[in-house]
């Protein structure tokens, strides 16, 4: 079979590699015999290097899919090398052939115990070695494709992960104000109420409208209408104190806040600082009269949920309230009788 030639160096992936040998022994000799048991594999890539100091150094550089290792040579012990293949990272699994002029069960033993993988005696009958070479360099570029698909896998599962993030956010998340929108704030409302009802706790909900909104828009246009309900969005989502509290978009210029285990002394003192917190925004209107501020109007409710109970008494109770506020001549907090007992 015809491949195209490419270097190593453009060869990303193991699978396209065949075999690359690296023979480490500091005898020439024994170099060109091993060149020459191989001359006739295509397949099989052969390097030689005579100094083992330069052993890791030349392995590194190379990537072999596997190493032959002589044992005894001048200045550095093979074994050490062995330790030392090991320790380096890129060439801790490379699998390694010990080639030793002894075929001595303890010497064998010590190799195998610091890290060798297959052991021949010089100079091996050349069907063996080609045998044993491409044996291990099959199962190394196995191991280093399974390693890379877990690898791959752990990657697109955290993609997989971070995109369900996201794509939960928007859906809870209305575009303009970046506050939860309306479908989320039914889901937690009916969510918060449910638990309320077991618990026999009270749950608290403030509608919030802002006032002249029309005519904000009529004046100064849709485009000041939008920042101005971004400012009022970001006051609402600052006075949120605790993280069981949610702010939300209900529609157009109404919010909502939904008080998890908040008494009707607790929201009506949050709801008058959230008043007073839009008035502080000092955005100019000219309703009710010229020289005005932008201001909202707000219906609290609270309630401890009887069980079977619709949540939408709690919104019904909160819209009252509203309407109360609004008839008042708005910029204001209403709370029908005082504390309100669903039933
Ligand atoms: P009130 O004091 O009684 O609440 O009067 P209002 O004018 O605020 O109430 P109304 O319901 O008559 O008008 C609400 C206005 O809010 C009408 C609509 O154009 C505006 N509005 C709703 N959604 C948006 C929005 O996303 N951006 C802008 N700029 N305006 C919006
Ligand atoms: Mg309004
Ligand atoms: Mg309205």
């Amino acid at each position: 079979m015809q491949y195209p030639y490419r270097s190593y160096a453009e060869m990303t992936s193991t699978e396209e590699r065949s075999v690359m040998v690296l023979l480490v022994d500091d005898q020439a000799m024994i170099g060109e015999a091993v060149r020459r048991s191989l001359a006739t594999e295509h397949d099989i890539d052969f390097h030689f290097c005579s100094d083992p100091h330069e052993a890791i150094a030349v392995a590194e550089n190379l990537r072999p899919t596997v190493i032959l290792q002589d044992l005894v040579m001048p200045g550095m012990d093979g074994l050490i090398l062995l330790a030392e293949y090991r320790a380096t990272p890129a060439l801790r699994d490379v699998p390694i052939i010990v080639l030793s002029t002894k075929d001595d069960p303890s010497v064998k033993s010590t190799a195998f115990a610091a890290g060798a993988n297959d052991y021949l005696v010089k100079l091996p009958d050349s069907i063996e070695l080609i045998a044993r070479l491409r044996y291990h360099s099959r199962s190394y570029i196995a191991l280093q494709q399974r390693d890379e698909a877990y690898r791959a896998l752990r990657e697109s599962q955290q993609q997989l992960l971070e995109t369900n993030l996201t794509l939960q956010r928007l859906m809870n998340s209305d575009g303009l104000t970046k506050l939860s929108n309306r479908r989320h704030f039914d889901e937690y409302l009916e969510m918060e109420w449910r638990r309320a009802a077991r618990e026999q706790s009270s749950v608290s909900l403030l509608m919030i409208d802002v006032d002249y909104f029309k005519s904000f828009n009529d004046t100064f246009g849709h485009v000041a209408g939008d920042d101005a309900l971004r400012q009022v969005a970001e006051t609402l989502r600052t006075s949120c104190s605790r993280s069981s509290d949610m702010a939300a978009r209900y529609g157009g210029e109404e919010f909502a806040m939904v008080l998890p285990g908040t008494s009707a002394g607790g929201a009506r003192l949050l709801a008058e600082k959230v008043r007073r917190a839009i008035e502080a925004l000092k955005i100019p209107h000219d309703q009710p009269r010229p020289g005005s501020l932008l201001s909202v109007s707000i219906g609290v409710a609270t309630a401890i949920p009887a069980v079977g109970q619709d949540s939408l008494t709690l919104v019904e109770m909160a819209d009252q309230g509203l309407y109360q506020a609004k008839h008042n001549g708005r910029n204001q907090v209403a709370m029908l009788d005082g504390t309100l007992r669903a039933n």
